[in-house]
């Protein structure tokens, strides 16, 4: 069954086990002094207002003090909102004012954004804010009390139970404007309890996290996961970069990588990859977006990480509701984001009507269980167009089922090309495109087209020293190995693609900029 117990009960408990390493910080907690920083900041969390039920905002790039608030809110019973560190000022403007938050713990910058000043110019507009804290300020010093008062947490405690709403996490906002997903203790804890069981963690992992806290796969199957199962968090640097990702794992000896495959991209593709010790590494995760199966090899052979599994999800299923495992066969451990996770349910159905479809169709990918999130924050109509009165919730993912229960992620919905009355997944044009020598990274988009409503746009990044690449080129590449309707019409060559800051391309942003280039 899945666990029932609040955040402290399942994951403070591992005395003197390592639990958290900050490399930029330079700073490390065993169990037992994280476990004590926790509860002195909830304690001053407490004195300074804070209370169940409230919406407390975390706004920063990965360091210790976020991750600190993250288990002192749960503590309370507060409900943490993480908010997007890239956001601009109207992006926070409207996250504080549509979770209601009441309450911010913010770093004092990211990528020369001035969060004080831009904190203030919310709260000019909005004078909401009861408390705004910046991280390592006097004021921040303030909320850490010489020693917790575990009277009052426990008192405190008495009252929360497993299905209170523990956050609020926004969605990356790749297809659209981030909606505010409302999640549990139960949701979250026992999501982050299962990937770790998966991955076979014990009180031995280390953990290295390069993707942001902010998002699901931070916070979750990555703080979660590990603590959950006594093994250490390892915070490489504020925001991803791939030499210090790689660096953190050789120093601290990691046993386990995460990543969006961007990121796996961007690692494989550092000159010195070789020089670097990654003999630690055992397992990991890469997961967000289509995982190639080029990439996926070269992660098993080249990094050392035998038992990586993919997995697929999405915020509002908290997130992992797929998950290859180590026992799968090779080809289904590269090839499919594998099958369901414990106590969930997965279906793929027709998009138009409904009914399930039978298996190897394609159709939409749709979750249920104990995963699926309370709704969208205060939005009960976005909420009831995704999630339908039987607890089914729509991912807009397309995707096809085996008779074993293995599932293919075809593409989202919203991504589908239609070509002269053709439905075309980009996925598999980009899967085919990775086997190209010179391309590291391939991006298939659809365009407007007079003749056939849609044509094929792939955008690509071509490896260091590669000769340049014709549309001509690549269409012979293709030919004879792509369906003709699926060869690409046009070839972009970028040097990166236009992404979220959880490495996630934006092929909105990528359809608007291919107008231009069209015009
Ligand atoms: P928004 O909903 O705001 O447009 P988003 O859907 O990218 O953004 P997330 O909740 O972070 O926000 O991501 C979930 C989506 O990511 C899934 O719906 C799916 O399209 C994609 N995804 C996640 N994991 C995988 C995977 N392993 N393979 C393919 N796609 C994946
Ligand atoms: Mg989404």
């Amino acid at each position: 069954s899945t666990i029932g117990a609040n955040l402290r009960e399942t994951t403070l408990r591992f005395g003197e086990r390592e639990a958290l390493v900050d490399l930029h910080a330079d700073r490390r907690w065993t169990y037992a002094e994280f476990r004590r920083d926790v509860r002195r900041l909830a304690t001053g969390l407490h004195r300074a207002g804070v209370r169940t039920g409230q919406r407390v905002g975390v706004w920063g790039p990965n360091r210790w003090e976020w991750t600190l608030t993250q288990y002192a809110t749960a503590e309370l019973g507060a409900i943490l909102v993480t908010i997007n560190p890239s956001y601009r000022q109207h992006e926070l403007t409207y996250v504080l004012q549509q979770a209601g938050i009441t309450a911010v713990v913010a770093s004092d910058e990211f990528r020369g954004q001035d969060y004080p000043s831009m904190l203030a110019r919310a709260d000019d507009e909005l004078g909401a804010l009861e408390l705004s804290v910046i991280m390592g300020s006097p004021e921040w010093e303030q909320l850490l009390p010489a020693e917790p008062d575990e009277e009052l947490l426990d008192v405190v405690a008495e009252d929360l139970t497993p299905e209170d709403p523990i956050n609020i996490q926004y969605t990356s906002g790749t297809t659209g404007f981030p909606k505010g997903a409302t999640l549990s203790h139960r949701n979250i804890l026992n999501n982050g309890f299962f990937v770790g069981e998966v991955c076979r963690y014990t009180e031995q992992d280390r953990v290295c996290i390069p993707v942001p806290f902010y998002h699901c796969f931070g916070m979750v199957m990555g703080n979660l996961g590990a603590t959950t199962h006594g093994a250490t968090m390892v915070i490489p640097a504020p925001a991803f970069d791939a030499r210090r990702t790689l660096q953190a794992v050789q120093d601290e000896r990691c046993t386990s990588l995460y990543g969006v495959p961007t990121m796996f991209i961007a690692e494989l593709g550092l000159e010195d990859l070789g020089d670097v010790d990654l003999s630690s590494l055992r397992t990991g995760i890469m997961a967000g977006s289509p995982c190639p199966e080029e990439i996926m090899r070269q992660v098993i052979e080249v990094m050392h990480m035998e038992e990586v599994t993919i997995c697929y999800g999405m915020t509002e299923t908290s997130p992992v509701s797929l998950q290859t495992r180590t026992d799968d066969e090779l080809e289904r451990r590269v090839g499919t984001v594998g099958r369901v996770v414990p106590h969930a349910e997965v279906k793929v159905v027709d998009p138009v009507t409904g009914e399930t479809l039978p298996v190897d169709s394609d159709g939409e990918l749709c979750t249920r269980g104990y995963l699926v999130m309370q709704g969208y924050w205060d939005q009960p109509e976005k909420t009831a167009e995704v999630v339908d009165p039987h607890g089914w919730m729509r991912t807009g993912d397309m995707a096809r089922m085996d008779a074993e229960g293995y599932v293919q992620i075809t593409g989202r919905m919203k991504d589908m090309v239609i070509r002269g009355g053709e439905n075309i997944y980009p996925r598999e044009i980009e899967e085919f495109l990775y086997t190209h020598p010179d391309i590291v990274d391939a991006q298939v988009i659809g365009v407007p087209d007079e003749r056939y409503g849609e044509e094929l746009m792939a955008w690509v990044r071509l490896r260091d020293g590669a000769a340049r690449l014709t549309a001509a080129a690549l269409r012979e590449f293709c030919d004879g190995r792509l369906a003709r309707y699926k060869i690409p019409r046009y070839v972009t060559v970028v040097d990166e693609f236009p992404t979220t800051v959880t490495g996630k391309v934006r092929k909105v942003q990528m359809r608007d900029e291919a107008l231009d280039l069209l015009a």
